[in-house]
């Protein structure tokens, strides 16, 4: 059974604590998609759970690199599929073998490769509260898989 579970954030501030809080509960081998328009804050989401994690750099968007990977106690890749105009580009950027039990891996725009992506764990989506462009952000969490049940469980 799909688990879900919202937050209301009031500023990246509380987005970036939420995030932390997730840090805590992240293991090895974790797929997570984060979904939402741009500007919502899934990259905000994964600079804290990096900060969380203990890595102290920059956390940069991966918008024009594709991926971007930190190798602290596991690795932990972070995908920004936007610029992808096919699916099959997942395949041909060799990023498929980046999905296995050591790896984490956090994908924005995963509905840009969907037929070439595994179920994940857990879907993050952000949404604006407001129309007006303004702070608040909803941050639901829901799972897919067994361990994401698990995930939102320690979340609560
Ligand atoms: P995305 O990766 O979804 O395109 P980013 O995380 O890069 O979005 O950008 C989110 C922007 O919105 C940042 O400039 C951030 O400071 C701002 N922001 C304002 N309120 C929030 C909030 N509640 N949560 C996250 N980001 C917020
Ligand atoms: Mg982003």
């Amino acid at each position: 059974m799909a688990k879900e579970l919202s937050f209301l954030t009031n500023n990246s501030d509380e987005t970036l604590a939420l995030a932390r809080r997730y840090s805590d509960i992240i293991c090895p081998g974790d797929l997570i998609f984060l979904d939402g328009e741009l500007g919502a804050g899934k990259t905000t989401f994964v600079r804290g759970m990096m900060r969380g994690l203990g890595f102290l750099g920059k956390v940069k968007s991966p918008s024009y690199s594709l991926m971007e990977q930190y190798v602290l106690n596991f690795t932990i890749n972070h995908f920004d599929l936007y610029r992808f105009k096919s699916a099959s580009e997942w395949e041909g950027a060799g990023f498929s073998e980046f999905i296995n039990k050591t790896d984490v891996n956090l994908i924005e725009w995963s509905e840009k490769a969907m037929d070439a992506l595994p179920t994940p764990d857990l879907i993050i989506f952000f949404t604006y509260t407001d129309q007006d462009g303004s702070d608040g952000r909803n941050v639901r969490f829901k799972s897919l898989t067994s361990r994401g049940e698990q995930c939102i469980d320690l979340l609560v």
